[in-house]
């Protein structure tokens, strides 16, 4: 009887909880033993109560919560071998020969290095007389599958990651209240959202409420950006609109790799010199309004059916499969490697670290254009 354990790590995101219940019911409906590892890696290297057997009714209501209800961290032993090693030590304690991990490219990257380095930790367990040849004989192979649990879709080979829909229709809905109160006083509103390196949230945003302006990393302005936001601005004013709205991407930046920052996009919008637009200006940065809440049903149904999808990849794995993460592509719900889906994200932010934003477009599965 395999014994699954599902885990949720990072940054949370909603739809987690969706992914629990799933792999839960999904793992005891295939006649497995179902347990959730509470705070990310810390409960895998901490053991004890962090590991829970799980039945069937304790991920009641769990579809129309927001957040983790298991729990998130970010765990630094983890990242050294030592707290590896515990956590294999944990788990072989347990019984579990298969973790399902939801969480961003960070904690997959652990998942995959935890599996890499799995035969390697069993031999130290033994040789340091921590557990017997016997104890870890059932547990020669670790099994790990991979759910994408971000707000940001930044993950490199999934049209969406679990979450980013959530927090899209979020920033819309906070869009909307303040396009009410700009359109009142005819103010500008200069609207920061998350997103890390990634500007998907910003961009489709600004599709889906019509913003004036839009700033994303992948589209780094050039040094007249400033020239070029204006007379936009000026434009869509001269046609009646009584309201601005420019956003933001937290990681929006100039062709020389600077930040370009809410407060300088304000300074130019309320500029009152000669020329200048002289806008009432605000500034409203989002923040984690745009992580909590709910989930919206394409998140919920998305993760249910990755999270069934994930027990079935682990019921279906051998000792030669490579990792695998769950992924939707083209509205299909597929098993994809995991390690370049993760190296192909990583060169991504290389190239926009490094400046050189045409590979970085290049490699983007999006394609963005003015
Ligand atoms: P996210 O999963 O949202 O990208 P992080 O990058 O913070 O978030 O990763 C979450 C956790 O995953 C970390 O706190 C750490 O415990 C583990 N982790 C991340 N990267 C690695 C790595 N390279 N090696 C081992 N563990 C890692």
């Amino acid at each position: 009887k395999k014994k699954i354990a599902v885990m949720t790590s990072g940054g949370d995101s909603p739809g987690m909880n969706a992914v629990v219940r799933a792999v839960v019911r999904m793992t005891i409906h295939m006649g497995c033993d179902a347990f959730c590892v509470y705070e990310g890696y810390e409960g895998l290297v901490q053991g004890g109560d962090f590991i829970k057997k799980m039945g069937w009714d304790d991920v009641r209501g769990f579809l129309s919560e927001g957040g983790t209800l298991i729990g998130t961290a970010r765990c630094m032993a983890f990242y050294e071998r030592p707290g590896r090693l515990t956590a294999a030590k944990n788990m072989v304690l347990n019984g579990i020969d298969a973790l399902i991990i939801c969480g961003g490219d960070g904690s997959l990257t652990g998942a995959d290095k935890f599996r890499a380095e799995w035969p390697s930790l069993i031999d130290e367990l033994v040789a340091n007389g921590e557990l017997t040849a016997e104890q870890v004989a059932p547990y020669r192979h670790l099994n790990i599958v991979g759910l994408v649990g971000s707000i940001d879709n930044d993950l490199s080979g999934t049209d969406a990651t679990i979450g980013c829909y959530s927090a899209l229709s979020r920033i819309c809905e906070m869009v909307d209240y303040i396009e009410a109160t700009a359109s009142s006083h005819s103010r500008a509103f200069v609207i920061e959202v998350m997103g890390r390196h990634c500007g998907w949230l910003a961009l489709l945003a600004g599709v889906a409420t019509g913003a004036d302006f839009v700033f994303i990393p992948e589209r780094p302005r050039d040094h007249d950006w400033r020239e070029d936001m204006k007379l936009v601005v000026q434009r869509h004013r001269n046609m009646g609109k009584r309201k601005t709205i420019v956003i933001v991407a937290e990681g929006a930046r100039d062709k020389n790799g600077n930040k370009i920052t809410p407060s300088e996009i304000k300074d130019l919008l309320a500029d009152t010199s000669e020329g200048g637009l002289a806008l009432d200006t605000r500034i409203t940065t989002l923040g984690h309004v745009q992580r909590g809440g709910t989930a919206v049903a394409y998140d919920r149904m998305l993760a249910t059916l990755q999270g069934v999808e994930a027990v079935k990849a682990v019921l279906e794995a051998t000792p030669e499969t490579e990792t695998c993460f769950i992924a939707i592509n083209e509205n299909k719900i597929v098993r994809k490697p995991l390690m370049q889906a993760v190296k192909e994200t990583k060169e991504v932010a290389v190239a926009v670290d490094a400046k050189d934003f045409e590979k970085a477009m290049s490699l983007r599965d999006t394609e963005f254009s003015d």
